[in-house]
């Protein structure tokens, strides 16, 4: 999880669906306004590639009930279907991620060690309600932990993203470590910098907060590619 600008104004259309009997919130450039602000990635896993994606409602509407939560552009988001189906449909509050003063990479720290069968370590880093219901559901959706022995459909659906999470992580680390090995010249050092900060700087980079959080938590990586 990142954070991330929601365009504005709300598409026009959203109001006039809201004043039908059977309005959709799907309108119009709906959906392609949030593939856009949200980088094409689910906003909860950041995976770039999902199969299944749902315009997910932050704030539930239930069934419609909440017409104004169903068709507030603000409430709507860019999720794939694991994500979705983790996170609670309830009032419980999470961080929101399109507001700047959510800092989610400086509140939570991403943890994923490059090697299989390793867990996500979500951890948080500022104590806060907020910040603990979000670590809580990254948690579930990278490592799904609710039964320890229990195989099922989402305890798979989760390994399989940590496995596509690792094999991302793995290209970046190996990046790195070229660029720091003593062998690599000048020349190929330049090509590799250009190759990391593609995945640093770049909000649609898979799985960003994770590499990021490498970066930030080395002082070496930090001078070389954030500054
Ligand atoms: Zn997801």
């Amino acid at each position: 999880m990142i954070n991330v600008t929601k365009s504005q104004p709300a598409p026009a259309c959203l109001e006039a669906e809201k004043a039908k009997n059977n309005g959709t919130y799907l309108c119009g450039d709906v959906f392609e306004r949030i593939h856009a602000d949200f980088h094409g990635k689910c906003y909860i896993c950041e995976h770039s590639k999902p199969t299944k994606i749902n315009v997910e409602h932050f704030k539930p509407h239930y069934q419609g009930k909440n017409l104004d939560r169903k068709f507030d552009w603000n409430n709507l988001f860019y999720a794939c279907a694991h994500c979705n189906g983790i996170k609670s449909s309830d009032e419980t509050e999470y961080l929101n991620c399109t507001y700047s003063e959510h800092k989610i990479t400086d509140w939570i720290h991403f943890d994923i060690k490059p090697f299989p069968k390793e867990l996500v370590k979500i951890s948080a880093l500022k104590d806060d309600e907020l910040v603990k219901n979000t670590v809580f559901l990254l948690n579930q959706v990278y490592n799904y932990q609710y039964a320890e022995s229990k195989f099922t459909p989402t305890k798979e659906a989760a390994n399989n993203l940590r496995k596509i999470l690792i094999t991302e992580i793995k290209s970046f680390v190996r990046l790195l470590e070229k660029y720091f090995e003593d062998l690599t010249d000048e020349s190929d050092k330049i090509v590799l910098k250009r190759k990391i900060l593609k995945h640093v700087k770049n909000p649609k980079s898979p799985f960003l907060a994770f590499k990021l959080r490498i970066i930030q938590d080395n002082y070496e990586y930090r001078k070389e590619f954030l500054s």
